[in-house]
C-alpha cells in the first residue's frame, strides 16, 4: 500500500532520508550518506534495531546517493509503499510560509532565493532533480525552514539599515529552525494542556546550530537567525552575535580576505574557537571536567549568550507558558540547562535537578520546580513534521 513518506534532507555533502508513516510517524528505515564527492563517502542504513554502514566505492553525487537508497528500498520491497516525497528546504524568503508542492516554478523561486542560502538552496535543488530522475512519478513536497518565521512583526525582522536593502534586495532577517521550533512548540501545547493559538513559550533549539524563538500565541514573533544562519547565539562554529566593524578590522588591520573571514565565522569560531579544542558539547564538557580551562570557559560563554538572548525575548510578552529545550545540546545535556537556568531567577525560573538529570537521551520532561515557569526537555522531530504535512498537502492537492 502507497502511505508512507519518503523524507529527503539534503546538504552540501550529505543526504538524510527516513522512509516514515505519516499517520504513525513510524519510522520504517532511515539512511544517511556522508562525503558526498569524496573517496571516502559512507552510507549507513537503520531499520529498526539493525545499523548497517559501508564505505562507498567511488565518490557519489547526490543523484547517485538517492540512486543507491532507492535500490536499498528496492531490495527491501519499500520503494512501492511510497506515496510522496517530502524535501527540507532552507530558504523559503517571503514566498513561502507553508509547505508547496514542487513545480517547475517553485525549483527556479528555490534557486532565485540561492543568493540568500548559497550553501543550502542549490543542494536542496539537487536533492529534489535527483528525487525526480530516480522516482519521478511520485508528487514532492518542499518544507521550508524558514516559513514558521514568516509570522515575525517588521519591527522584529527589520535590521536598521536602510529601508530600500529590503525593499529592493530582501535584506532582513528571516530565521532558521522553524520546522523544529514548530514541532517542540506543537508538543509543549499538549504537555501544558493549552491550545497551541493561546499558547506563550521560548524555545531553545541548541545543536551544532543554534536559535532561539519567541513564540506567542503558537505563533514565532521573534528568532535569533537572521538573514543567514550566522546571528544570534555562539554555535559549535559560528560566532552568532559580534560587532560588524570586526570585519572591518580584519580585513584593514590583519589583512583577511573576505573568503577567510567568511571561513573564520562560520567555521572557526563559537565553542571551536574559544576552546581550542572541539564544537562538540559532549568533548567539551569531559575536557572541562579535566580541567581544561578554554573548554570551561567556552561552555560558560555558550550558556551565558543562551540565557541573555532567552531573557531578551521576555520582552515579547507579559505572561510566559514555558521555556523548551531541544536540539542534540538542548535535548541531552543537563550540565548546560541547569547553567542557562541558574541565569534566568529573575524570570521566576528555577531547575528541579533531578527532573532535569532524568530528562535525557530522548526522554522529555518537565525540568523545572513547582514554583517556576515550566522549562519542557522535548526531543525534535523535523523528519516527522515533514512527513507529516508532506502528507496532509498531497492528500488535499493531489486528486
Ligand atoms: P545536533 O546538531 O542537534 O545533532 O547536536 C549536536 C550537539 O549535541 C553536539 O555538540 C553534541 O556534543 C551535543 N550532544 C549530543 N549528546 C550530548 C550529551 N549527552 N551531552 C552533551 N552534549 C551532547
Amino acid at each position: 500500500m502507497q502511505n508512507n513518506i519518503l523524507v529527503i534532507n539534503c546538504g552540501s555533502s550529505s543526504v538524510k532520508f527516513s522512509l516514515i508513516n505519516p499517520t504513525t510517524n513510524h519510522v520504517l528505515i532511515s539512511g544517511l550518506v556522508e562525503q558526498l564527492h569524496s573517496a571516502h563517502a559512507t552510507i549507513s542504513i537503520k531499520q529498526e534495531a539493525n545499523k548497517q554502514q559501508s564505505h562507498l566505492p567511488a565518490p557519489y553525487d547526490h543523484l547517485m546517493a538517492i540512486k543507491f537508497f532507492v535500490e536499498v528500498l528496492d531490495d527491501k520491497q519499500l520503494t512501492s509503499t511510497i506515496y510522496a516525497i517530502g524535501h527540507r528546504v532552507v530558504h523559503g524568503g517571503e514566498t513561502y510560509n507553508k509547505p508547496v508542492l514542487i513545480s517547475i516554478a517553485v525549483k527556479h523561486e528555490i534557486h532565485r532565493l540561492s543568493t540568500l542560502a548559497p550553501l543550502h538552496n542549490p543542494a536542496n535543488l539537487l536533492g529534489i532533480e535527483a528525487a525526480e530522475k530516480a522516482l519521478g512519478q511520485l508528487p514532492q513536497v518542499a518544507v521550508f525552514d524558514t516559513s514558521f518565521h514568516q509570522s515575525m512583526p517588521k519591527k522584529a525582522f527589520l535590521y536598521a539599515l536602510p529601508y530600500e536593502l529590503y525593499k529592493n534586495h530582501g535584506i532582513r532577517k528571516y530565521g532558521f529552525h522553524g520546522t523544529s521550533h514548530y514541532y517542540v512548540a506543537h508538543k509543549a501545547a499538549q504537555y501544558l494542556n493549552k491550545p497551541i493559538e493561546t499558547c506563550n513559550l521560548i524555545s531553545a533549539h541548541l545543536g551544532n546550530g543554534c536559535s532561539v524563538t519567541a513564540i506567542k500565541n503558537g505563533k514565532s514573533v521573534d528568532t535569533s537567525l537572521g538573514l543567514t544562519p550566522l546571528e544570534g547565539l555562539m554555535m559549535g562554529t559560528r560566532t552568532g552575535n559580534l560587532d560588524p566593524s570586526i570585519i572591518f578590522h580584519l580585513v584593514d588591520q590583519l589583512g583577511y580576505t573576505l573568503d577567510q573571514v567568511n571561513t573564520l565565522l562560520n567555521k572557526e569560531s563559537g565553542l571551536k574557537g574559544i576552546s581550542m579544542l572541539s564544537n562538540d558539547c559532549r568533548t567539551l564538557e569531559e575536557a572541562a571536567e579535566q580541567g581544561h580551562d578554554l573548554a570551561k570557559l567556552a561552555l560558560d560563554m555558550f550558556c551565558y549568550r543562551a540565557a541573555k538572548m532567552i531573557a531578551s525575548f521576555s520582552v515579547c510578552f507579559s505572561q510566559l507558558d514555558s521555556i523548551v529545550f531541544t536540539g542534540g545540546i538542548g535535548e541531552n545535556s543537563s550540565f548546560i540547562r541547569e547553567n542557562i537556568i541558574e541565569q534566568l531567577t529573575l524570570l521566576n525560573i528555577s531547575i528541579n535537578n533531578n527532573a532535569n538529570i532524568e530528562a535525557r537521551f530522548g526522554k522529555s520532561g518537565n525540568i523545572a520546580t513547582s514554583t517556576s515557569i515550566p522549562c519542557w526537555v522535548i526531543p525534535t522531530d523535523e523528519e516527522g513534521v515533514i512527513a507529516t504535512q508532506t502528507h496532509q498537502l498531497v492528500a488535499k492537492e493531489v486528486k
